[in-house]
């Protein structure tokens, strides 16, 4: 049997946004829910389909694949649609959370309530020196964040007591109403969904197993990082309420520009100025470097806009081996006044340049390779007769 367009599963028209999608899913998913259609087939497959239909399209990727090549543009992402119900809970077990009883029979222990919850990712922006972005660096980081409480460990129970089962739901998490002929739970307020009560809450954290303080974290840059790259630090976010796993730091890379050096990914820009004499005749210059200033030799006759390149200078690779090169651009200044001297050696400097240039022009003019032929004949006949 041929699957159906997901479109038409979900009832949805093809643009439709996420919240349509997710709507019409929740609708159907209501509809053909197991524990309103005991036993019956047609409801499950049809459950199945729209919990299939769903997971594609609500997942961008997923999405697009499919809008592009159908149901064989999925067959790439190891995704064949469910095996059961248990799948189906473990995946969107959010969506049924505030919508149905899980009582008994299906998915009900799908998922495992604890008190415990992960603690949230931070992001931080480090300011760092151009040489410190190229060379990497070591730098403290001051966050104000959530550290686990130092009086209870992180367990939010006052030290020497323990939890205990919620009097409010009986340690299931839920309350359950009715509501028609189906059941509506919502997670319990007394325990926040957990099944378990402190019984005497830690007095520095409130039971939350964690305290708002600034933290110092060190943070190791390494050589190569730019405006941008963000460095993760694991576990050094919030800390998890009452004792649950630490979020993630990231630390968002800011570089200052430099003075008189460019940097485009892992290579170096920089500019020279010299006069149109030292272009003319080779100068040995001074140039900005990250390590100070350095010599450059210009070469007789460079020209104005002319890039020497420098292999392997300074900047290293962040992804993959060495270094990148530094790329100095040649700027050739003109004089815009010159003294009476100068003007009188430039003026003889220009005829002598006219001379060679009419020189040049003449260099082969036909007349005059014939007489060098007459010559050299001449000179043959001469020494073939000896006088
Ligand atoms: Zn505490
Ligand atoms: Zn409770």
């Amino acid at each position: 049997m041929g699957k159906r367009d997901y479109y038409d599963v979900l009832g949805v028209p093809r643009q439709a946004g996420e919240d349509d999608i997710k709507k019409s899913y929740r609708q159907l998913a209501l509809k053909y829910h197991p524990d309103r259609n005991p036993g019956d087939k047609e409801a499950e497959e049809k459950f199945k389909e729209a919990a299939e239909a769903y997971e594609v399209l609500h997942d961008t990727q997923k999405r697009q694949l499919y809008d592009a090549y159908g149901h064989e543009g999925l067959r790439g992402t190891g995704f064949s649609g469910f095996r059961g119900f248990e799948d189906i809970f473990s995946s969107f077990g959010d969506i049924f959370q505030d919508f149905f009883a899980f009582g008994g029979g299906f998915g009900g222990q799908a998922r495992q309530r604890t008190a415990e919850r992960p603690g949230d990712d931070l992001l931080v922006t480090l300011n760092l020196s151009f040489e410190e972005a190229v060379y990497g660096t070591q730098k403290d980081v001051d966050i104000n964040t959530l550290v686990a409480c130092s009086q209870c460990g992180g367990s939010g129970a006052e030290p020497g007591t323990k939890q205990t089962t919620c009097p409010a739901c009986q340690g299931s998490g839920q309350v359950v109403q009715s509501q028609g002929f189906f059941r509506i739970s919502t997670s319990c307020a007394r325990c926040q969904g957990t099944g378990r009560v402190l019984v005497s809450p830690c007095k520095q954290c409130q039971g939350q197993g964690r305290v708002r303080q600034k933290k110092r974290v060190q943070v190791k840059v390494p050589a190569g990082v730019d405006s941008g790259t963000r460095l993760r630090l694991r576990g050094e976010g919030e800390s998890g309420y009452r004792g649950g796993a630490s979020g993630d730091l990231y630390v968002r890379i800011e570089v200052a520009p430099h003075p008189h050096i460019e940097r485009d990914g892992d290579n170096l820009y920089t500019k020279i100025s010299i006069s149109f004499l030292q272009a003319i005749l080779g100068d040995k210059v001074e140039m900005p470097t990250l390590d100070g200033e350095k010599t450059l030799n210009v070469a007789p006759g460079t020209q104005p806009g002319e890039v020497v390149r420098f292999s392997g200078e300074r900047v290293t690779k962040l992804r993959g081996y060495g270094r990148g090169d530094l790329f100095v651009e040649v700027e050739v200044r003109i004089p815009k006044q010159v003294t009476p001297r100068q003007e009188e050696l430039l003026k003889e400097f220009m005829e002598l340049e006219k001379e060679k240039e009419k020189h040049k022009g003449k260099r082969w003019p036909w007349n005059r390779h014939k007489e060098h032929e007459k010559e050299t004949m001449s000179s043959v006949q001469q020494e073939l007769n000896p006088s």
